[in-house]
Parts: structure tokens; C-alpha cells; sequence
């Protein structure tokens, strides 16, 4: 069984930003020859996720509101965790958004459904931060 290891990293120009990493975790599937396998790609950062949906505007805004509405970024003293940070509203939408997803690798590509994409969900940017790429498979 081959396994294969990768970082991604982001530097967002927003506090919020979806960025969709389908073609570059393909590519890294390419480049590992793995045929058939899992993908697991994972956030490596607590304030920031990891999702499959739809990559479409209307949709990443819609989530910026949803979010908004569960955890509002302001005012920051409304959170405990907010002593010397202002980031417990990222934490809390991380936590709603998930750390992770499992992809099948399938005849060397990501066997996702039709209108799937992987997401990057950054909630605390504009700070380098990254995501881990594990696949497995032969
Ligand atoms: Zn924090």
C-alpha cells in the first residue's frame, strides 16, 4: 500500500474566505500514482475548515450569513474565550463547518458526485495557515 503526505498552504486577504482546493488536492493525487484509495484532507487550525459543497457565490454568501446569525463576530466581549483574542466566533463557526472530509480515490481521480467541491474555510485569516493531505492506496 502507498501512502502520501502533503501540506497546503493559505494566506487569505479576509477574515472569511472560501477557497476551493478540489484541483489542487487532485493534483496531488496525480502525483502520488495512487489508483484507488482514500483522501483525507483536514484543517490543521482551529479556526478554520475543511467541507465538500457546492462551489457556487450565492451559496459562500448565504454560509456568511447562516454563520453570522449563529456566531456573530462582534461584539468580541460577548465570548469567554476572548480574553487576548478575538477569535471565538471562528472557533465556534469551524466547529459547525467540520474539520475534515474522507474522499474515495477512484481510477487515480476524487470520486466525488456531480456538484461536489472541497472547500477551505478560513474564519480567522490573513495569517499563514494550512491544510494536511493524506491519502492512502495502491
Ligand atoms: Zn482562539
Amino acid at each position: 500500500m502507498k501512502h502520501y503526505r502533503k501540506e497546503l498552504w493559505f494566506q487569505t486577504q479576509r477574515r472569511r474566505e472560501y477557497i476551493n482546493i478540489t484541483p489542487e488536492v487532485q493534483a496531488l493525487i496525480t502525483e502520488s500514482g495512487i489508483q484507488e484509495g482514500l483522501c483525507l484532507v483536514n484543517a490543521m487550525h482551529i479556526t478554520a475548515s475543511v467541507f465538500i459543497n457546492d462551489d457556487e457565490r450565492g451559496l459562500h454568501q448565504d454560509f456568511e450569513v447562516w454563520l453570522e446569525k449563529l456566531a456573530p463576530e462582534k461584539p468580541h466581549s460577548q465570548y469567554r474565550h476572548n480574553g487576548y483574542e478575538d477569535n471565538a466566533d471562528a472557533h465556534l463557526k469551524r466547529q459547525i463547518m467540520g474539520r475534515e472530509v474522507v474522499v474515495a480515490i477512484t481510477a487515480g481521480q476524487l470520486d466525488l458526485g456531480p456538484w461536489e467541491q472541497i472547500f477551505y474555510g478560513e474564519y480567522d485569516g490573513m495569517r499563514r495557515k494550512r491544510v494536511l493531505v493524506k491519502l492512502f492506496g495502491e
